[in-house]
């Protein structure tokens, strides 16, 4: 059995599809503040299994301590946390209490039942400003926003709680730019609010929801002068993670980049995504937003070496799934 926090989130509910395709069992633990208990219902339509799901908080370690020997759990995949920038900047300890302290509770929890495997969701954004591209994993490492430290000083802990006793398994994979949905239309990104992200924005605005897109600065250091970025469909960074637990079959502690090693910029993402939904995406040039980089990308020989996984889904399949759960779904889950 895997205890899922975080569960019912973008990147966690086709995680959930992904283990249940495989076979394993899952128990999704979830406080719901940035996701649907439907999103959870659709995946156990796709799978044709049933999950089980707890309602708590991770920085509950009673409550997790519960689910994991209730559950029989063995392994443990972490996604729930707050994932916006803007945020961490305007409520920093929000995002430590929630982030580090909900990380810390967690392995507190494992500790005291005995689970001691880990694939833990890190991001891209603790290589900071890029000293060389692509980003290997021995990029150095610093945050540049709250968000950043947390996720930074999570890996930390991670790495010493491994150092302190080598019986532990534990993943830290480092995420590029989620996107896309699982190709059945069902589950998808449901962002609350105006979207700070690029794809969950140009297909608000393809759906109507939205008039034109703003697109940050056209005169960065690339080939056409918008901001470059590695986009990675979220059913490949899904099957990432069952890659990384078979690893972890042996005690271990390694972080690796989930990527597909090539960057696309804002123009083509349009275009992609004018072509998968037959509809014109207008834009307006804007001012650069703070703190964005001209552009980033993944290594992936450490991925496909140690995992034996890499990214297989173009951006155009990005586009044209993300599409298919937008169109059908045109308010997200409300
Ligand atoms: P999401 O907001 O869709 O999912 C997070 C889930 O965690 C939600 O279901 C939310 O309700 C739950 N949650 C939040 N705080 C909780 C708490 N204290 N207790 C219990 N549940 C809680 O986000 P996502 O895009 O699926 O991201 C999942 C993870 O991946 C996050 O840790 C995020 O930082 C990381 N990540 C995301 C991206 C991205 O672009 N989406 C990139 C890199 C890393
Ligand atoms: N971007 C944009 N308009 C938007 C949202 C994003 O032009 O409404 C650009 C942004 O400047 C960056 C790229 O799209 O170059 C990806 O941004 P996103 O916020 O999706 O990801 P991140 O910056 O976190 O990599």
């Amino acid at each position: 059995m895997i205890l899922v926090t975080g569960g019912a989130g973008y990147i966690g509910s086709h995680a959930c599809v992904a283990l249940l395709s495989t076979g394993e069992d899952v128990v999704v633990f979830d406080n719901f503040c940035n996701s649907s208990p439907i999103a959870l219902e659709r995946v156990q339509k796709i799978c044709g299994r049933p999950l089980t799901v707890v309602e708590g908080d991770v920085r509950d370690q009673a409550a997790l301590e519960k689910v994991l020997t209730q559950y029989g759990c063995t392994s443990v995949m972490h996604f729930a946390g707050l994932k916006s920038v803007q945020d961490s900047v305007a409520q920093p300890l929000e995002y430590y209490d929630q982030n580090v302290i909900g990380s810390h509770r967690l392995l507190r929890a494992m500790q005291a039942t005995g689970v001691r495997k880990i694939v833990f969701s890190s991001s891209a954004t603790v290589y900071g400003t890029p000293q060389f591209l692509p980003y290997t994993e021995e990029h150095p490492l610093s945050a540049v926003n709250p968000y950043g430290r947390t996720k930074l000083m999570i890996e930390e802990m991670l790495r010493d709680q491994y150092a302190s006793d080598t019986s532990w398994a534990v993943a830290i994979l480092r995420y590029f730019n989620p996107v896309g949905a699982h190709e059945s239309g069902l589950i998808g990104e449901d962002p609350k609010g105006v979207p700070n992200n690029l794809v969950p924005f140009v297909a608000q605005v393809a759906i109507g929801r939205r008039e034109r897109l703003n697109i940050w600065g056209n005169d960065y250091e690339t080939p056409d002068g918008t901001g470059v970025r590695d986009y990675i469909h979220v059913m490949d960074l899904a099957a990432g993670h069952v890659s990384a637990l078979k690893v972890l079959d042996q005690p271990q502690c390694f972080s690796v980049n989930l990527g597909t090693g090539a960057g696309s910029s804002v123009l083509e993402v349009v275009r992609a995504f004018e072509t998968a939904s037959g509809r014109a995406i207008p834009f307006d040039i804007k001012p650069r937003r703070a703190g964005d980089i001209d552009a980033y990308y993944a290594a992936t020989d450490y991925a496909s070496k140690l995992l034996g996984w890499s990214a297989t889904r173009s951006l155009q399949t990005m586009c044209a799934d993300h599409w298919r759960w937008q169109s059908s779904n045109p308010n997200g889950y409300a």
